[in-house]
């Protein structure tokens, strides 16, 4: 048995029609600015693709290497490409597995993609990510 699966055997039933963990848009004008690959630049997601997963669009996880993240949630990237299998070893959202994501273009480890049975969403390391269009 996993890790999430047993995290998720503990927690008592949801409300009907609550979603967990909660997801939510965030409220951005128009399409948003670019964010590209900060190794090749090359357009990977945008701004207007922030989401709120269990309640935050900012999360800060360690891996089981003690190594720390500081990712965002999106709901869309088209410049990545999923690198691996799905896992749900040491599952940072639970519910969800995860397959590590590289730039499609320079192969750079830009995050992970998390699924769950009816949702799915990228998980960003933002450090790796440049805005294209500061300031605007
Ligand atoms: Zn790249």
């Amino acid at each position: 048995m996993t890790f999430a699966v047993q995290l998720l055997k503990d927690v008592p039933e949801a409300p009907a029609g609550a979603a967990r963990p909660h997801v939510k848009p965030r409220a951005e004008e128009g399409r948003g600015r670019v964010l590209a690959c900060a190794v090749c630049l090359q357009a990977v997601t945008t701004s207007a693709a922030r989401i709120e997963v269990s309640g935050a669009h900012e999360h800060r996880f360690t891996n089981p290497h003690g190594l720390q993240f500081h990712i965002g949630c999106f709901s869309t990237a088209a410049g990545c490409t999923a690198s691996s299998e799905p896992s749900t070893f040491f599952t940072w959202f639970p519910g969800y597995s995860w397959q590590v994501e590289v730039c499609s273009r320079c192969a750079a480890h830009l995050g992970w993609l998390f699924r769950s049975t009816d949702h799915r969403f990228h998980g960003l390391i933002l450090d790796r990510l440049v805005d294209l269009e500061p300031g605007r």
